[in-house]
Protein backbone atom coordinates (compact mmCIF):
# COMPACT_ATOMS: atom_id res chain seq x y z
CA UNK A 1 0.00 0.00 0.00
CA UNK A 2 1.46 3.54 -1.02
CA UNK A 3 2.30 5.27 2.31
CA UNK A 4 -0.13 7.93 3.62
CA UNK A 5 0.46 11.21 2.64
CA UNK A 6 1.49 14.05 5.33
CA UNK A 7 -0.28 16.94 4.88
CA UNK A 8 0.74 20.48 5.46
CA UNK A 9 -0.45 24.40 4.25
CA UNK A 10 3.44 25.26 2.89
CA UNK A 11 6.14 23.21 1.61
CA UNK A 12 9.19 24.94 1.31
CA UNK A 13 12.11 23.03 -0.85
CA UNK A 14 15.62 24.28 0.29
CA UNK A 15 16.59 25.86 3.87
CA UNK A 16 19.11 28.72 2.54
CA UNK A 17 18.46 32.09 2.56
CA UNK A 18 15.16 32.38 0.33
CA UNK A 19 13.50 29.12 1.75
CA UNK A 20 13.77 30.15 5.39
CA UNK A 21 12.60 33.52 5.23
CA UNK A 22 9.64 32.18 3.42
CA UNK A 23 9.30 29.73 5.57
CA UNK A 24 9.87 31.61 8.75
CA UNK A 25 7.34 34.26 7.39
CA UNK A 26 4.72 32.09 6.83
CA UNK A 27 4.88 29.63 10.13
CA UNK A 28 6.07 32.16 12.84
CA UNK A 29 4.18 34.96 11.66
CA UNK A 30 1.05 33.55 9.97
CA UNK A 31 0.80 30.12 11.35
CA UNK A 32 1.03 28.19 8.49
CA UNK A 33 1.43 24.53 9.24
CA UNK A 34 5.02 24.66 6.95
CA UNK A 35 7.56 21.85 5.80
CA UNK A 36 11.30 23.08 5.02
CA UNK A 37 12.91 20.01 3.35
CA UNK A 38 16.65 20.92 3.02
CA UNK A 39 19.12 18.15 1.90
CA UNK A 40 22.73 19.28 3.42
CA UNK A 41 23.38 21.75 5.80
CA UNK A 42 20.88 24.80 7.41
CA UNK A 43 21.61 28.08 5.86
CA UNK A 44 22.27 27.24 2.29
CA UNK A 45 25.05 28.77 0.14
CA UNK A 46 25.28 31.86 2.27
CA UNK A 47 25.86 30.36 5.46
CA UNK A 48 27.99 27.91 4.31
CA UNK A 49 29.89 28.39 1.66
CA UNK A 50 28.99 32.11 0.31
CA UNK A 51 28.28 35.64 1.93
CA UNK A 52 29.52 34.51 5.40
CA UNK A 53 32.75 32.43 5.33
CA UNK A 54 33.55 34.59 2.21
CA UNK A 55 33.28 37.82 4.71
CA UNK A 56 35.05 36.30 7.73
CA UNK A 57 37.84 35.41 5.29
CA UNK A 58 37.82 38.73 3.74
CA UNK A 59 37.93 40.25 7.35
CA UNK A 60 40.96 38.13 7.63
CA UNK A 61 43.12 39.28 4.72
CA UNK A 62 41.96 42.86 5.77
CA UNK A 63 43.27 42.14 9.26
CA UNK A 64 47.03 41.72 7.49
CA UNK A 65 46.50 44.38 5.07
CA UNK A 66 45.99 46.88 8.53
CA UNK A 67 48.97 45.37 9.73
CA UNK A 68 51.15 46.39 6.72
CA UNK A 69 49.45 49.72 6.98
CA UNK A 70 50.47 49.96 11.05
CA UNK A 71 53.72 50.49 9.67
CA UNK A 72 53.36 53.60 8.49
CA UNK A 73 51.94 55.23 11.82
CA UNK A 74 55.04 54.01 13.54
CA UNK A 75 54.23 50.65 14.80
CA UNK A 76 57.21 48.19 15.01
CA UNK A 77 55.36 45.66 13.22
CA UNK A 78 57.69 42.54 11.89
CA UNK A 79 57.43 42.18 8.10
CA UNK A 80 57.15 38.62 7.87
CA UNK A 81 54.38 38.58 9.83
CA UNK A 82 53.24 34.54 10.60
CA UNK A 83 49.35 33.94 10.70
CA UNK A 84 48.10 30.35 11.06
CA UNK A 85 45.46 30.16 8.43
CA UNK A 86 44.83 26.36 9.38
CA UNK A 87 43.83 27.76 12.95
CA UNK A 88 41.68 30.26 11.69
CA UNK A 89 39.52 28.14 9.13
CA UNK A 90 38.45 25.93 12.33
CA UNK A 91 37.44 29.03 13.69
CA UNK A 92 35.34 30.06 10.67
CA UNK A 93 34.44 26.68 10.63
CA UNK A 94 32.83 26.83 14.21
CA UNK A 95 31.23 30.14 13.58
CA UNK A 96 29.29 28.39 10.48
CA UNK A 97 28.48 25.72 12.37
CA UNK A 98 27.00 27.93 15.24
CA UNK A 99 24.86 29.50 12.53
CA UNK A 100 23.78 26.18 11.44
CA UNK A 101 22.28 25.80 15.03
CA UNK A 102 20.78 29.13 15.23
CA UNK A 103 19.05 28.58 11.67
CA UNK A 104 17.67 25.09 13.22
CA UNK A 105 16.85 26.75 17.06
CA UNK A 106 14.72 29.28 14.82
CA UNK A 107 13.01 26.90 12.46
CA UNK A 108 12.01 24.82 15.68
CA UNK A 109 11.05 27.89 17.44
CA UNK A 110 8.49 28.81 14.80
CA UNK A 111 7.52 25.62 14.67
CA UNK A 112 8.43 24.46 11.21
CA UNK A 113 9.05 20.69 10.19
CA UNK A 114 12.64 20.22 9.04
CA UNK A 115 13.46 16.94 7.12
CA UNK A 116 16.90 16.20 5.91
CA UNK A 117 16.58 14.47 2.52
CA UNK A 118 15.89 15.38 -1.10
CA UNK A 119 12.56 16.66 -2.33
CA UNK A 120 11.20 15.42 -5.58
CA UNK A 121 8.20 16.15 -7.28
CA UNK A 122 5.54 13.41 -7.50
CA UNK A 123 2.15 15.35 -8.72
CA UNK A 124 1.27 19.12 -8.63
CA UNK A 125 0.56 19.40 -4.88
CA UNK A 126 3.10 16.02 -3.83
CA UNK A 127 6.76 15.56 -3.16
CA UNK A 128 8.65 12.88 -2.09
CA UNK A 129 11.55 13.50 -0.02
CA UNK A 130 14.08 10.40 -0.04
CA UNK A 131 16.46 10.09 3.19
CA UNK A 132 19.74 9.68 3.16
CA UNK A 133 19.17 5.84 4.38
CA UNK A 134 17.17 5.09 1.51
CA UNK A 135 13.84 6.06 2.78
CA UNK A 136 11.59 8.56 1.33
CA UNK A 137 8.03 9.62 2.46
CA UNK A 138 5.51 11.61 0.66
CA UNK A 139 4.07 14.99 1.70
CA UNK A 140 1.38 17.22 0.11
CA UNK A 141 0.45 20.74 0.66
CA UNK A 142 -1.37 23.34 -2.00
CA UNK A 143 1.36 25.82 -1.77
CA UNK A 144 4.79 24.85 -2.08
CA UNK A 145 8.22 27.13 -3.07
CA UNK A 146 10.81 26.04 -4.74
CA UNK A 147 14.26 27.44 -3.36
CA UNK A 148 16.58 25.30 -4.49
CA UNK A 149 19.19 27.79 -5.54
CA UNK A 150 22.23 27.30 -7.44
CA UNK A 151 25.82 25.61 -7.74
CA UNK A 152 29.02 26.59 -9.29
CA UNK A 153 29.94 24.89 -12.67
CA UNK A 154 32.88 23.58 -14.42
CA UNK A 155 34.22 23.63 -17.59
CA UNK A 156 32.88 20.60 -19.01
CA UNK A 157 35.43 20.44 -22.30
CA UNK A 158 39.10 20.56 -20.82
CA UNK A 159 40.24 17.13 -19.83
CA UNK A 160 41.26 17.24 -16.31
CA UNK A 161 39.02 19.95 -15.30
CA UNK A 162 37.75 18.77 -12.30
CA UNK A 163 41.15 18.48 -10.48
CA UNK A 164 40.34 22.25 -10.05
CA UNK A 165 37.45 23.19 -6.81
CA UNK A 166 34.92 26.09 -7.08
CA UNK A 167 34.03 28.32 -4.23
CA UNK A 168 32.94 25.28 -2.53
CA UNK A 169 35.80 24.01 -2.32
CA UNK A 170 37.64 27.33 -1.46
CA UNK A 171 36.56 27.26 2.28
CA UNK A 172 38.03 23.32 3.01
CA UNK A 173 41.19 24.50 2.06
CA UNK A 174 43.34 24.39 4.92
CA UNK A 175 46.63 24.80 4.07
CA UNK A 176 47.58 27.65 1.68
CA UNK A 177 48.65 27.02 -1.72
CA UNK A 178 51.83 28.92 -2.52
CA UNK A 179 50.69 29.62 -6.18
CA UNK A 180 46.74 29.60 -7.04
CA UNK A 181 44.79 30.41 -10.11
CA UNK A 182 41.54 31.72 -10.52
CA UNK A 183 39.94 31.50 -13.95
CA UNK A 184 36.59 34.20 -14.27
CA UNK A 185 35.76 37.62 -14.29
CA UNK A 186 33.02 38.33 -12.42
CA UNK A 187 31.96 38.82 -7.62
CA UNK A 188 34.08 35.31 -6.97
CA UNK A 189 36.95 35.36 -8.84
CA UNK A 190 37.19 39.08 -7.81
CA UNK A 191 36.93 38.34 -4.00
CA UNK A 192 38.15 34.92 -3.39
CA UNK A 193 41.59 36.09 -5.66
CA UNK A 194 41.44 39.54 -3.71
CA UNK A 195 41.88 37.64 -0.76
CA UNK A 196 44.24 35.23 -1.47
CA UNK A 197 46.29 38.02 -2.95
CA UNK A 198 46.65 40.28 0.36
CA UNK A 199 47.96 37.40 2.47
CA UNK A 200 50.87 36.56 0.63
CA UNK A 201 49.50 34.09 -1.92
CA UNK A 202 51.18 34.05 -5.68
CA UNK A 203 47.47 34.73 -7.62
CA UNK A 204 46.81 34.28 -11.48
CA UNK A 205 43.59 35.71 -12.59
CA UNK A 206 42.70 34.12 -16.05
CA UNK A 207 40.11 36.63 -17.91
CA UNK A 208 38.45 36.42 -20.88
CA UNK A 209 38.46 39.95 -21.59
CA UNK A 210 40.99 43.49 -20.54
CA UNK A 211 38.93 43.66 -17.57
CA UNK A 212 36.92 41.61 -14.82
CA UNK A 213 33.52 42.56 -13.66
CA UNK A 214 32.80 43.38 -16.85
CA UNK A 215 29.03 44.04 -15.79
CA UNK A 216 29.84 46.77 -13.20
CA UNK A 217 30.64 50.51 -15.00
CA UNK A 218 33.58 51.19 -16.66
CA UNK A 219 35.03 52.83 -13.69
CA UNK A 220 34.73 49.95 -11.30
CA UNK A 221 36.40 47.68 -13.77
CA UNK A 222 39.04 49.79 -15.13
CA UNK A 223 40.32 50.84 -12.04
CA UNK A 224 39.69 47.83 -9.71
CA UNK A 225 41.51 45.76 -12.79
CA UNK A 226 44.65 47.99 -12.27
CA UNK A 227 44.33 47.98 -8.57
CA UNK A 228 44.61 44.21 -8.59
CA UNK A 229 47.67 44.57 -10.71
CA UNK A 230 49.38 46.96 -9.32
CA UNK A 231 48.72 45.16 -6.12
CA UNK A 232 50.75 41.93 -7.19
CA UNK A 233 47.88 39.64 -8.57
CA UNK A 234 48.91 38.06 -12.20
CA UNK A 235 46.10 38.81 -14.43
CA UNK A 236 46.02 36.60 -18.04
CA UNK A 237 43.92 39.25 -20.21
CA UNK A 238 41.95 38.21 -23.11
CA UNK A 239 42.74 34.21 -22.40
CA UNK A 240 41.49 32.26 -24.68
CA UNK A 241 40.95 29.04 -22.64
CA UNK A 242 43.20 26.18 -21.62
CA UNK A 243 43.43 22.49 -23.75
CA UNK A 244 43.85 20.43 -20.35
CA UNK A 245 44.99 20.15 -16.34
CA UNK A 246 47.39 17.89 -15.76
CA UNK A 247 47.82 16.55 -11.93
CA UNK A 248 51.28 16.28 -11.67
CA UNK A 249 51.63 15.41 -8.06
CA UNK A 250 48.38 14.73 -4.92
CA UNK A 251 48.50 16.61 -1.45
CA UNK A 252 47.40 19.76 -0.33
CA UNK A 253 48.90 23.44 0.05
CA UNK A 254 51.93 23.99 -1.19
CA UNK A 255 52.29 19.36 -1.22
CA UNK A 256 49.19 19.71 -4.36
CA UNK A 257 50.82 20.86 -7.74
CA UNK A 258 48.66 21.07 -11.27
CA UNK A 259 50.06 22.46 -14.62
CA UNK A 260 48.01 24.42 -16.67
CA UNK A 261 48.14 23.60 -20.25
CA UNK A 262 46.34 26.86 -21.68
CA UNK A 263 45.10 26.84 -25.14
CA UNK A 264 47.91 28.99 -26.96
CA UNK A 265 50.34 26.30 -25.69
CA UNK A 266 52.13 28.10 -22.55
CA UNK A 267 51.53 26.13 -19.70
CA UNK A 268 51.72 27.25 -16.03
CA UNK A 269 52.27 25.53 -12.69
CA UNK A 270 50.14 25.92 -9.66
CA UNK A 271 49.18 24.76 -6.02
CA UNK A 272 45.10 24.79 -6.94
CA UNK A 273 42.61 26.23 -9.42
CA UNK A 274 39.62 27.70 -8.82
CA UNK A 275 37.00 27.66 -11.33
CA UNK A 276 35.01 30.67 -10.46
CA UNK A 277 32.38 30.86 -14.29
CA UNK A 278 29.31 31.24 -13.10
CA UNK A 279 26.64 29.14 -11.54
CA UNK A 280 23.64 27.12 -12.78
CA UNK A 281 20.16 26.51 -10.86
CA UNK A 282 20.10 23.90 -8.68
CA UNK A 283 16.99 21.56 -10.63
CA UNK A 284 17.89 18.67 -11.23
CA UNK A 285 16.70 16.42 -8.85
CA UNK A 286 13.37 18.06 -8.62
CA UNK A 287 11.61 16.26 -11.36
CA UNK A 288 10.11 19.26 -12.79
CA UNK A 289 9.22 18.25 -16.21
CA UNK A 290 7.01 16.08 -13.98
CA UNK A 291 4.39 18.89 -13.30
CA UNK A 292 5.30 21.15 -16.26
CA UNK A 293 7.71 23.79 -14.62
CA UNK A 294 8.59 26.06 -17.30
CA UNK A 295 11.97 26.91 -17.52
CA UNK A 296 13.85 30.10 -18.38
CA UNK A 297 17.16 30.06 -21.13
CA UNK A 298 19.74 29.32 -18.55
CA UNK A 299 17.84 26.39 -17.16
CA UNK A 300 16.45 28.68 -14.63
CA UNK A 301 12.70 28.69 -12.98
CA UNK A 302 10.80 30.87 -15.30
CA UNK A 303 8.58 32.95 -12.40
CA UNK A 304 6.43 36.24 -12.82
CA UNK A 305 6.48 39.18 -10.59
CA UNK A 306 5.00 37.49 -7.77
CA UNK A 307 7.35 34.61 -7.79
CA UNK A 308 4.18 32.87 -9.30
CA UNK A 309 5.79 29.60 -11.74
CA UNK A 310 3.50 28.49 -14.55
CA UNK A 311 2.25 25.78 -12.45
CA UNK A 312 -0.76 27.15 -9.79
CA UNK A 313 0.34 26.71 -5.93
CA UNK A 314 3.71 26.49 -7.42
CA UNK A 315 6.62 29.65 -6.76
CA UNK A 316 10.21 29.84 -7.11
CA UNK A 317 12.31 32.21 -6.06
CA UNK A 318 16.13 32.99 -4.83
CA UNK A 319 19.46 32.06 -7.27
CA UNK A 320 16.87 29.09 -8.51
CA UNK A 321 15.23 32.04 -10.55
CA UNK A 322 18.53 33.75 -11.34
CA UNK A 323 16.81 37.22 -10.44
CA UNK A 324 19.75 39.02 -8.59
CA UNK A 325 21.55 36.28 -7.10
CA UNK A 326 22.03 38.01 -4.17
CA UNK A 327 20.92 36.41 -0.41
CA UNK A 328 18.57 39.76 1.16
CA UNK A 329 17.06 39.49 -1.86
CA UNK A 330 15.69 35.93 -2.07
CA UNK A 331 15.20 36.17 1.92
CA UNK A 332 12.88 39.18 0.93
CA UNK A 333 11.21 37.55 -1.96
CA UNK A 334 10.45 35.13 0.32
CA UNK A 335 8.81 36.67 2.95
CA UNK A 336 6.76 38.94 0.42
CA UNK A 337 5.82 36.09 -1.05
CA UNK A 338 4.44 34.61 2.43
CA UNK A 339 2.97 37.92 2.88
CA UNK A 340 1.14 37.65 0.07
CA UNK A 341 0.14 33.88 0.39
CA UNK A 342 -1.13 33.57 4.46
CA UNK A 343 -0.89 37.03 5.94
CA UNK A 344 -4.03 38.58 3.91
CA UNK A 345 -6.29 37.32 6.45
CA UNK A 346 -4.00 38.68 9.28
CA UNK A 347 -4.26 41.67 11.12
CA UNK A 348 -0.51 41.62 12.14
CA UNK A 349 0.51 41.43 8.31
CA UNK A 350 -0.67 41.19 5.33
CA UNK A 351 -2.29 43.06 2.87
CA UNK A 352 -0.19 46.55 4.30
CA UNK A 353 3.00 44.38 3.70
CA UNK A 354 5.49 43.81 0.67
CA UNK A 355 3.37 41.52 -1.78
CA UNK A 356 6.59 41.20 -4.24
CA UNK A 357 9.94 42.86 -4.45
CA UNK A 358 10.91 45.47 -6.91
CA UNK A 359 13.86 44.25 -8.50
CA UNK A 360 14.92 47.56 -9.60
CA UNK A 361 17.50 49.74 -8.17
CA UNK A 362 19.33 46.71 -5.65
CA UNK A 363 22.33 47.96 -4.01
CA UNK A 364 25.35 45.70 -3.85
CA UNK A 365 29.03 45.39 -2.96
CA UNK A 366 32.14 43.54 -4.68
CA UNK A 367 34.57 42.20 -1.39
CA UNK A 368 37.28 42.99 -3.33
CA UNK A 369 40.28 44.56 -2.32
CA UNK A 370 39.38 47.84 -2.35
CA UNK A 371 35.97 47.17 -1.42
CA UNK A 372 32.88 48.39 -4.20
CA UNK A 373 29.62 49.23 -4.41
CA UNK A 374 27.29 49.62 -6.87
CA UNK A 375 23.15 50.49 -7.35
CA UNK A 376 21.45 51.68 -10.79
CA UNK A 377 22.69 51.45 -13.74
CA UNK A 378 25.63 51.68 -15.37
CA UNK A 379 26.94 55.00 -17.59
CA UNK A 380 26.27 53.33 -20.91
CA UNK A 381 23.29 51.48 -19.34
CA UNK A 382 22.05 54.86 -18.56
CA UNK A 383 22.89 56.70 -21.64
CA UNK A 384 21.24 53.86 -23.73
CA UNK A 385 17.85 54.30 -21.80
CA UNK A 386 17.92 58.11 -21.65
CA UNK A 387 20.24 58.87 -23.93
CA UNK A 388 23.44 60.79 -23.91
CA UNK A 389 22.05 64.23 -24.08
CA UNK A 390 20.12 62.92 -20.87
CA UNK A 391 22.55 62.41 -18.56
CA UNK A 392 25.25 63.91 -16.28
CA UNK A 393 27.71 61.89 -14.59
CA UNK A 394 29.81 63.39 -11.82
CA UNK A 395 33.03 61.92 -10.78
CA UNK A 396 36.01 62.01 -8.49
CA UNK A 397 39.01 60.22 -7.68
CA UNK A 398 41.36 60.55 -4.64
CA UNK A 399 43.72 59.15 -1.91
CA UNK A 400 41.61 59.06 1.55
CA UNK A 401 43.39 60.41 4.67
CA UNK A 402 44.15 57.41 5.90
CA UNK A 403 46.95 56.18 3.45
CA UNK A 404 48.85 60.66 4.33
CA UNK A 405 51.45 58.55 5.90
CA UNK A 406 52.02 55.80 3.27
CA UNK A 407 54.73 56.38 0.32
CA UNK A 408 54.02 57.21 -3.07
CA UNK A 409 54.36 53.97 -4.14
CA UNK A 410 51.56 52.67 -1.76
CA UNK A 411 49.74 55.68 -1.92
CA UNK A 412 48.90 54.66 -5.54
CA UNK A 413 47.40 50.99 -4.31
CA UNK A 414 44.68 52.92 -2.79
CA UNK A 415 42.57 54.79 -5.28
CA UNK A 416 39.04 55.94 -4.03
CA UNK A 417 36.83 56.90 -7.11
CA UNK A 418 33.33 57.37 -6.95
CA UNK A 419 30.49 58.27 -9.76
CA UNK A 420 27.19 59.32 -9.86
CA UNK A 421 25.23 59.50 -12.94
CA UNK A 422 22.28 61.65 -13.14
CA UNK A 423 19.18 62.00 -15.56
CA UNK A 424 17.33 64.45 -16.55
CA UNK A 425 16.70 67.79 -15.71
CA UNK A 426 15.88 67.27 -11.88
CA UNK A 427 19.56 64.89 -12.30
CA UNK A 428 17.88 62.03 -10.78
CA UNK A 429 20.69 59.65 -9.08
CA UNK A 430 20.17 56.67 -11.67
CA UNK A 431 23.55 55.20 -11.00
CA UNK A 432 26.27 55.00 -8.25
CA UNK A 433 29.20 53.49 -8.13
CA UNK A 434 31.86 53.41 -5.55
CA UNK A 435 35.38 52.48 -5.02
CA UNK A 436 37.45 52.29 -2.08
CA UNK A 437 37.96 51.40 2.05
CA UNK A 438 34.55 51.64 3.38
CA UNK A 439 32.55 51.76 0.58
CA UNK A 440 30.73 48.20 1.70
CA UNK A 441 29.10 49.99 4.68
CA UNK A 442 28.73 53.28 2.65
CA UNK A 443 26.46 52.14 -0.14
CA UNK A 444 23.52 50.38 2.50
CA UNK A 445 22.46 54.36 3.42
CA UNK A 446 23.19 55.59 -0.01
CA UNK A 447 21.14 52.93 -1.74
CA UNK A 448 18.03 54.36 0.72
CA UNK A 449 18.28 57.61 -0.88
CA UNK A 450 18.35 56.39 -4.38
CA UNK A 451 15.30 54.03 -3.66
CA UNK A 452 13.94 57.15 -2.65
CA UNK A 453 14.56 58.56 -6.04
CA UNK A 454 17.46 61.16 -4.11
CA UNK A 455 18.51 64.10 -6.89
CA UNK A 456 21.98 65.13 -7.25
CA UNK A 457 20.64 68.16 -5.17
CA UNK A 458 19.31 66.19 -1.99
CA UNK A 459 22.93 65.07 -2.01
CA UNK A 460 23.78 68.52 -2.06
CA UNK A 461 21.89 69.87 0.77
CA UNK A 462 22.93 67.22 3.31
CA UNK A 463 25.86 68.79 5.12
CA UNK A 464 29.25 66.63 4.91
CA UNK A 465 30.58 64.55 7.30
CA UNK A 466 34.26 65.86 7.82
CA UNK A 467 36.67 63.96 7.66
CA UNK A 468 35.85 60.95 5.50
CA UNK A 469 35.59 60.10 2.07
CA UNK A 470 31.94 59.71 1.82
CA UNK A 471 31.71 63.69 2.69
CA UNK A 472 32.84 63.52 -1.38
CA UNK A 473 29.35 62.14 -2.40
CA UNK A 474 28.22 65.16 -1.27
CA UNK A 475 30.31 67.72 -2.41
CA UNK A 476 30.47 66.71 -5.81
CA UNK A 477 30.96 69.43 -8.87
P1 LIG B 1 20.60 28.74 -1.35
O1 LIG B 1 21.06 29.59 -0.25
O2 LIG B 1 21.64 28.17 -2.23
O3 LIG B 1 19.73 27.57 -0.71
C1 LIG B 1 19.24 26.51 -1.46
C2 LIG B 1 19.15 25.28 -0.58
O4 LIG B 1 18.36 24.29 -1.23
C3 LIG B 1 20.50 24.62 -0.33
O5 LIG B 1 20.75 24.56 1.06
C4 LIG B 1 20.39 23.24 -0.97
O6 LIG B 1 21.06 22.24 -0.24
C5 LIG B 1 18.89 23.01 -0.94
N1 LIG B 1 18.40 22.10 -1.98
C6 LIG B 1 18.70 22.13 -3.31
N2 LIG B 1 17.99 21.17 -3.98
C7 LIG B 1 17.26 20.52 -3.03
C8 LIG B 1 16.33 19.44 -3.09
N3 LIG B 1 15.99 18.87 -4.25
N4 LIG B 1 15.78 19.02 -1.93
C9 LIG B 1 16.09 19.61 -0.76
N5 LIG B 1 16.94 20.64 -0.65
C10 LIG B 1 17.51 21.10 -1.77
N6 LIG B 1 25.15 37.18 -1.66
C11 LIG B 1 25.15 38.35 -0.99
O7 LIG B 1 24.11 38.99 -0.86
N7 LIG B 1 26.30 38.82 -0.42
C12 LIG B 1 27.48 38.17 -0.50
O8 LIG B 1 28.47 38.63 0.03
C13 LIG B 1 27.50 36.94 -1.21
N8 LIG B 1 28.63 36.23 -1.31
C14 LIG B 1 28.64 35.03 -1.95
C15 LIG B 1 29.82 34.34 -2.02
C16 LIG B 1 29.88 33.13 -2.68
C17 LIG B 1 31.17 32.37 -2.75
C18 LIG B 1 28.68 32.60 -3.26
C19 LIG B 1 28.71 31.26 -3.95
C20 LIG B 1 27.49 33.29 -3.19
C21 LIG B 1 27.46 34.52 -2.54
N9 LIG B 1 26.29 35.27 -2.46
C22 LIG B 1 26.29 36.47 -1.79
C23 LIG B 1 25.04 34.80 -3.09
C24 LIG B 1 24.11 34.16 -2.05
O9 LIG B 1 24.81 33.17 -1.34
C25 LIG B 1 22.91 33.55 -2.77
O10 LIG B 1 22.31 34.53 -3.58
C26 LIG B 1 21.87 33.02 -1.78
O11 LIG B 1 22.41 32.06 -0.93
C27 LIG B 1 20.69 32.43 -2.55
O12 LIG B 1 19.73 31.92 -1.67
P2 LIG B 1 18.71 30.80 -2.13
O13 LIG B 1 17.77 30.62 -0.99
O14 LIG B 1 18.18 31.11 -3.45
O15 LIG B 1 19.60 29.48 -2.32
P1 LIG C 1 29.26 35.89 -12.26
O1 LIG C 1 28.14 35.66 -13.17
O2 LIG C 1 29.31 37.14 -11.45
O3 LIG C 1 30.62 35.81 -13.05
C1 LIG C 1 31.02 34.73 -13.80
C2 LIG C 1 32.14 35.25 -14.66
O4 LIG C 1 32.81 34.17 -15.29
C3 LIG C 1 31.62 36.14 -15.76
O5 LIG C 1 31.85 37.45 -15.35
C4 LIG C 1 32.42 35.76 -16.99
O6 LIG C 1 33.25 36.86 -17.27
C5 LIG C 1 33.29 34.59 -16.53
N1 LIG C 1 33.19 33.42 -17.39
C6 LIG C 1 32.08 32.78 -17.81
N2 LIG C 1 32.40 31.70 -18.54
C7 LIG C 1 33.75 31.66 -18.58
C8 LIG C 1 34.69 30.79 -19.18
N3 LIG C 1 34.28 29.75 -19.89
N4 LIG C 1 36.00 31.06 -19.01
C9 LIG C 1 36.41 32.11 -18.31
N5 LIG C 1 35.57 32.97 -17.71
C10 LIG C 1 34.26 32.75 -17.85
O7 LIG C 1 29.31 34.59 -11.40
P2 LIG C 1 30.02 34.23 -10.05
O8 LIG C 1 30.11 32.77 -10.10
O9 LIG C 1 31.24 35.04 -9.82
O10 LIG C 1 28.92 34.67 -8.98
C11 LIG C 1 27.57 34.21 -9.10
C12 LIG C 1 26.62 35.17 -8.46
O11 LIG C 1 26.69 35.06 -7.05
C13 LIG C 1 26.94 36.64 -8.73
O12 LIG C 1 26.43 37.07 -9.96
C14 LIG C 1 26.31 37.33 -7.57
O13 LIG C 1 24.95 37.58 -7.84
C15 LIG C 1 26.44 36.30 -6.45
N6 LIG C 1 27.56 36.68 -5.58
C16 LIG C 1 27.45 37.82 -4.85
C17 LIG C 1 28.47 38.26 -4.07
C18 LIG C 1 28.32 39.52 -3.30
O14 LIG C 1 27.21 39.98 -3.13
N7 LIG C 1 29.39 40.11 -2.80
C19 LIG C 1 29.72 37.51 -3.98
C20 LIG C 1 29.74 36.30 -4.76
C21 LIG C 1 28.69 35.92 -5.54
P3 LIG C 1 33.40 37.51 -18.71
O15 LIG C 1 32.07 37.40 -19.39
O16 LIG C 1 33.85 38.88 -18.43
O17 LIG C 1 34.43 36.68 -19.36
Amino acid sequence: MAPVAKQYDFIVIGGGSGGSGAARRASGWYGAKTLLVESKRSGGTCVNVGCVPKKITWNFASVSEMLKDGVHYGYDIPQDIKFNFAEFKKKRDANIEGLNEAYERNWSREKIDLVRGIATFKRQKEIEVTFEDGDSAVYTAPHILIATGGYPITPQDIPGAELGITSDGFFDIEDLPKKMAFVGAGYIAVELAGVMNAIGVETHMFIRGNTFLRNFDPMVQKTLTQRYEDAGVIIHKNHKGFNAVVGLRGGKGEGRSLKLVESNGEELEVNELLWAIGRAPEIERLNLAKIGVKLAGKGHIEVDDYQNTNVEGVYALGDVTGQAELTPVAIAAGRALSNRVFGAQHASGGPHLPQKIDYSNIPTVVFAHPEVGTIGLTEPAAIDKYGKDHIKTYHTRFTPMFYSFHPAEEKKLQPTEYKLICQGSEEQIVGMHILGAGSSEMMQGFGVAVKMGARKRDFDACVAIHPTSAEELVTMR
